[in-house]
């Protein structure tokens, strides 16, 4: 068997040869084809997952790569000319709330104690940048409205900024941060307004709803901490302790959310 073979090789050796190339050439053929085919479908895939991943999580990547930028924010936030720092300001903050007045509650939440720990924080960024900075209240401490106008008054403070949370249970999806300025929409109310809404939509992933005059129930009333306060001064309300993803967004960027604060306060200082 095997010599027969051999002499049919040998006679059609020619043959052989060219058969065995054409069959190695229509090997490579194929070989180039299967390879661009996967190629093309391992393009394809890579195509469709990043389209998947685009149409269905842009929301979250877009907003969870801010949270961790703004997480890691420089701290110092340098004037560009150091205006501010020439300047002797005192900036009271004002955490609202405390002691009998626990302000708004839910089942694991109390206002009093978020708006001291976000004041305390925005107490701290302030003083790295040589802002000098009193409280209205530093612990559990009951205060009337009219007491930390007051208290304002006296010392003769550059600014007041109350520092609260909001709450509607009968609409548990109304969300987002809400700032209260003076009814009277001077040129400087509404510049403060507008430096801590800028720096606050940067901050987090909690919606900032358009700067309110007056307060929640009356545009013509202002809040008394904001009305009574003979310094620029406004109100802040950050997110609604009855939304669920408000309270995510509070606690995961809530030193994002104290630098805003003191950024809009130092952007309105440097230009006023
Ligand atoms: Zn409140």
């Amino acid at each position: 068997m095997k010599s027969i073979k051999k002499g049919r090789d040998r006679r059609n050796g020619d043959d052989y040869i060219k058969g065995s190339i054409k069959r190695n050439t229509a090997k490579k053929d194929k070989n180039r084809k299967s390879g661009v085919i996967k190629g093309i479908i391992t393009s394809l895939c890579l195509i469709v997952t990043v389209i998947v991943i685009v149409k269905f999580n842009i929301g979250d990547i877009d907003h969870s790569m801010h949270a961790i930028k703004d997480a890691s924010l420089d701290y110092i936030y340098v004037p560009e000319d150091n205006k501010l720092q020439k300047k002797e300001v005192l900036v009271c903050i004002d955490a609202g709330h405390g002691g009998k007045d626990p302000g708004a509650m839910t089942k694991d939440r109390i206002e009093k104690e978020e708006t001291l720990i976000l004041a305390k924080q925005v107490k701290k960024y302030l003083e790295m940048n040589n802002i000098k900075v009193m409280m209205t209240r530093e612990d559990d401490t009951f205060l009337t409205p009219k007491q930390r106008a007051k208290m304002a008054n006296k010392a003769n403070a550059d600014m007041l900024i109350s520092i609260h949370r909001n709450s509607l249970p009968s609409s548990k999806k109304t969300n987002g941060i809400d700032i209260y300025i003076n009814f009277q929409q001077t040129e400087e109310d509404c510049a403060l307004g507008n430096d801590l809404k800028y720096y606050l939509e940067r901050a987090g992933r909690m919606n900032v709803n358009s700067i309110s005059p007056g307060s929640a129930t009356d545009s013509k009333e202002n809040y008394t901490v904001v009305g009574k306060t003979k310094m620029p001064a406004a109100l802040v309300e950050m997110g609604y302790m009855t939304n669920k993803k408000d309270n995510i967004y509070f606690d995961e960027s809530i030193n994002s959310y104290a630098l805003a604060i003191s950024k809009g306060i130092m952007k309105y200082l440097e230009e006023h």
